[in-house]
Order: C-alpha cells, then sequence, then structure tokens
C-alpha cells in the first residue's frame, strides 16, 4: 500500500544591491540580487523547506543555520540535496511539485522553462512533474523582496 505524503514551504528574501538573483538554482539578469547568508535562493529554499515537511523533519533554518559559517555564500543545492537524502531515505518519492514565485520584479516567465529544467535535473524526477509560475505580489508583500511558496506530494511504501 502507498503511503501519500504532502510539504509545504514558503520562503522570501529581500533584495540587496550587488548581489545576484538566483532561482531554482538558474542565474536571473537583475540589477539587484537577493539578501541572504547563502546563495539567498528563495525557490530551493522553499523546496527544501516542503520536502523536509513532508517526511516531518525539522526545517531548513534548523538544519541549516544562519549563524553557521559554513553555510556562508553556500550554494541551496547542498540544502536541497540533504533534503533529498531523508526523503530516499525514509523510502519516499517525489510524485510532483508546485511552485509559485511572487514577485513584481524581475519577470519570472522567460525563465520558468529554464528553471523546470534546471528543477528536474537536481530533483531527478521528469519536467511533467514540476510546475513553476511566477505571480504579481499585488500588495501581498513588500515590493523590495520576493517570495516562493512550494508545495510536493510523494509517495512511499506503508
Ligand atoms: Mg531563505
Amino acid at each position: 500500500m502507498e503511503d501519500i505524503r504532502i510539504g509545504l514551504g514558503f520562503d522570501s528574501h529581500e533584495f540587496e544591491e550587488g548581489k545576484e538573483i538566483l532561482l531554482g538554482g538558474v542565474r536571473i539578469d537583475s540589477p539587484y540580487g537577493l539578501r541572504g547568508h547563502s546563495d539567498a535562493d528563495a525557490l530551493l529554499h522553499a523546496l527544501t523547506d516542503a520536502l523536509l515537511g513532508a517526511v516531518g523533519e525539522e526545517d531548513i533554518g534548523s538544519l541549516f543555520k544562519d549563524t553557521d559559517p559554513r553555510w556562508r555564500g553556500a550554494s541551496s543545492e547542498i540544502f536541497l540535496s540533504e533534503a533529498l537524502r531523508r526523503v530516499s531515505s525514509k523510502g519516499y518519492r517525489i510524485i510532483n511539485i508546485d511552485c509559485v514565485v511572487i514577485a513584481d520584479r524581475p519577470k519570472i516567465a522567460p525563465y520558468r522553462e529554464k528553471i523546470r529544467d534546471n528543477l528536474s535535473r537536481l530533483l531527478g524526477i521528469g519536467k511533467e512533474r514540476i510546475s513553476v509560475k511566477g505571480k504579481r505580489q499585488e500588495g501581498f508583500c513588500r515590493a523590495d523582496g520576493l517570495a516562493c511558496i512550494c508545495s510536493v506530494l510523494l509517495a512511499g511504501k506503508i
């Protein structure tokens, strides 16, 4: 019998001059970047938290503390790969993921396919199982940053 798990992750980062924007591991052309201890990839952070949450693990901030010098400027692919390791070690696999990037700027649409391709590579699942979409903020949050929400569905044997 299959055990189905759902996970939800959220993350937000402020813009900062002189840095770059990475979303889903893809470099986004922008005059400003995202502030953060690691590479500030809000999409990978939200996705990592969704995977960890689905299997009842601690959240990303507890596992990879932003006071730990090991994670200063670190690639968020490290966090995602540890979450994936925990998911598969508990016998689960990803059925699909759905991600929303909430930002007035930069526009996400031109990067959507590139992000899906990269997530497909990082997660080892088909692109048809990955959705990424951009939404304008419309007053939801401050305009000097962006936010990401990701949900994941996992299946495993009971
Ligand atoms: Mg973050």
